[in-house]
């Protein structure tokens, strides 16, 4: 493929440079939040952080380096993770001045229907579908990967892949967070002997302190760097797939993929949503992913108050509601824009906004919310499709979010997944990553816009999210989640314009999912704190189900030239952020 956009190497060994890093490689100690003055990396995983600075340091750009660290991530966070799934990378290209996304969500294989997960009429097991080859998606990692190298990377596949090729061989540390997880999945994981054996002793979690390597993984990175995308769509390693999504084992439902459907995979590169909060240019994921859409659409109904001057609890009252109403919008209708219009403008209009901020009672909290009307404020009325229903599905809470900068002004805010813990469970045996289960973000039943159909991709709510101000950029941000991530990329963004908070202070707050459910998800300890009393005045309810809520990651773009790589400062065993100091 020609590369229109590749960049020369930048040229970091100029004499009158001198670089030194925030941390010797000898002291990686894991620092939620680092600040310098060249590129800067944040991830949840020690590795995946170096791993985007060694790429950095050897000269390559935010691209090159956030693959780095997406293929490290794969090793080191196998279960949210890898080349078995899919996800969106937006890239701000700092000479061009221009944003743009590569969409790289699993696709539906030809055989399917909206009917197909459904029997005798009734919508499948939900858990049971997800532990099966029918929720396997056609992966576009890897696809996704080559094209951000080959349109905007400086360096080719085969060398960034060099750094997680190295940890998957040599192998990593299990921290408490990983062996944790793996025993929440110990009944998933024994189903699939392949996973079984990478994951588990003796049926059980890997214990923390355990050193985990994955030769099979690094093999299956040394091909890709030897043979590129082929090898994993058409090649080898696509049969490997095919067979064992078709070919699961035990009881468990096989589904039925082709390699015309690796063959025919397609990464999208989609114009990035824009919209704008109180002089934030705010660029938002497209369709299929409903983030951009339900974050502007909050934004702009919270953009109508002075938030400013209010207490805390009257804004995070404010933010709820707003949350409440985009979800009902968000979950009514949208889904993969290939296969249905939906309203989009509508939606993000600011005369929408003020229309549905109408029903926000700032003193008293709305038991549900309906969703909207926006046909009347599209340009083109004329195939208005009023929303069938409004659920929220059962989505999975796990995926990771990576961003990445570079010193020439790069950046790339990139979420990825295999959706649920562990996705299917299926490993590929002898190439040692999960196939995801992603297709059970479809609607199971319809009719909804989002029923599963052949070549479709499911809805997705990752965030993937950048701010500018007066042309330059303010800050990037994203979170795992599930449909959590549009809440918790909404609420950063509140605390840090309106509240006033650091971004480090603002990614670290407790975090309050309000999605248009019966009650708003909250994160352990929270329920007693003052801050929720205050919020129950107005009537906020919070579920009894807590965990915590997704792990951020986030760069700040300072006044002074600047960069601060935030991670999560508590959750998920605490976040990597690294920073180059480069000086003259
Ligand atoms: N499958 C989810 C989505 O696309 C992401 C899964 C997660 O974050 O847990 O929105």
């Amino acid at each position: 493929m020609t590369s229109p956009h590749r960049r020369a190497l930048p040229s970091l060994l100029v004499s009158s440079i001198i670089i030194t890093f925030s941390a010797a490689p000898a002291a990686w100690a894991k620092s939620p939040v680092a600040t310098g003055t060249g590129g800067a990396a944040a991830t949840i995983s020690v590795q995946a952080t170096q791993s985007a600075m060694t790429i950095l340091n050897q000269g390559g750009n935010a691209v090159d380096a956030a693959v780095a660290a997406a293929a490290t991530l794969g090793v080191t966070d196998p279960f949210s993770c890898g080349i078995g799934g899919g996800g969106f990378m937006m890239i701000y290209l700092a000479k061009d001045k221009r944003v743009i996304t590569i969409d790289h969500r699993e696709m539906a294989p030809a055989n399917f229907k909206p009917t197909i997960f459904q029997q005798d009429g009734k919508e499948l097991d939900f858990e049971q579908t997800v532990a099966s080859g029918m929720s396997v998606g056609v992966p576009g990692t890897v696809r996704g990967w080559h094209e951000a190298l080959e349109r905007y990377g400086s360096m080719p596949l085969k060398k960034v892949l060099q750094p997680a090729i190295k940890v998957a061989a040599d192998g990593f540390k299990v921290n408490a967070n990983f062996s944790r997880l793996v025993a929440s999945n110990e009944a998933k994981f024994q189903l699939f002997p392949a996973t079984a054996k990478l994951y588990l002793k003796d049926g059980k979690a890997l214990p923390e302190g355990s050193l985990l390597r994955n030769p099979d993984l690094a093999k299956a990175y040394r091909e890709l760097a030897a043979g590129g995308i082929k090898v994993f769509y058409e090649g080898k390693m696509a049969r490997a797939i095919v067979d064992t999504v078709n070919n699961p084992g035990g009881k468990v439902r096989a589904g039925a993929m082709t390699m015309a459907d690796l063959a025919n995979y397609e990464a999208r590169i989609r114009q990035p949503l824009r919209s704008t909060y109180r002089g934030y240019d705010i660029y938002g994921m497209p369709l299929p992913s409903s983030g951009g859409v339900a974050v502007a659409e909050a934004l702009n109904i919270l953009e109508g108050y002075d938030l400013k001057s209010m207490p805390r609890d009257k804004v995070e009252h404010l933010y709820l509601e707003a949350s409440r109403l985009a979800f009902a919008d968000r979950n009514a209708y949208l889904a993969d824009p290939e296969y249905l219009e939906a309203p989009v403008q509508g939606l993000m209009s600011k005369d929408y906004a003020a229309r549905r901020r109408e029903l926000i009672n700032p003193m008293r909290a709305a038991a549900h919310a309906d969703a909207g009307d926006p046909y009347p404020f599209q340009n083109d009325q004329s195939v208005p499709l009023r929303p069938a229903q409004s659920k929220l599905l059962a989505e999975g809470a796990h995926t990771t979010h990576l961003t990445v900068s570079d010193k020439d002004g790069n950046i790339v805010s990139y979420t990825f997944t295999i959706e649920s813990w562990g996705g299917s469970g299926i490993t590929v045996p002898g190439y040692g990553f999960l196939l995801n289960n992603e297709m059970t973000d479809f609607d199971f039943s319809g009719p909804h816009p989002n029923v599963p159909e052949a070549g479709k991709r499911p809805r997705s709510s990752m965030s993937p999210t950048l701010a500018f101000k007066n042309g330059k950029p303010a800050f990037s941000v994203g979170s795992p989640g599930g449909s959590t991530i549009i809440t918790t990329v909404l609420q950063t963004i509140v605390n840090h314009i309106d509240l006033g908070m650091s971004m480090s202070q603002a990614v670290d707050a407790p975090r309050l999912s309000e999605r248009n459910n019966t009650a708003t998800n909250i994160e352990p300890g929270y329920a007693a704190s003052d801050a929720a009393k205050a919020l129950e005045k107005y009537g906020q309810r919070w579920s009894p189900a807590q965990e915590e809520i997704g792990a951020a990651n986030a760069l700040l773009f300072n006044a002074d030239g600047t960069v601060t790589a935030v991670s999560e400062g508590w959750r998920h065993g605490v976040g990597s952020a690294q920073v180059q100091k480069l000086g003259h």
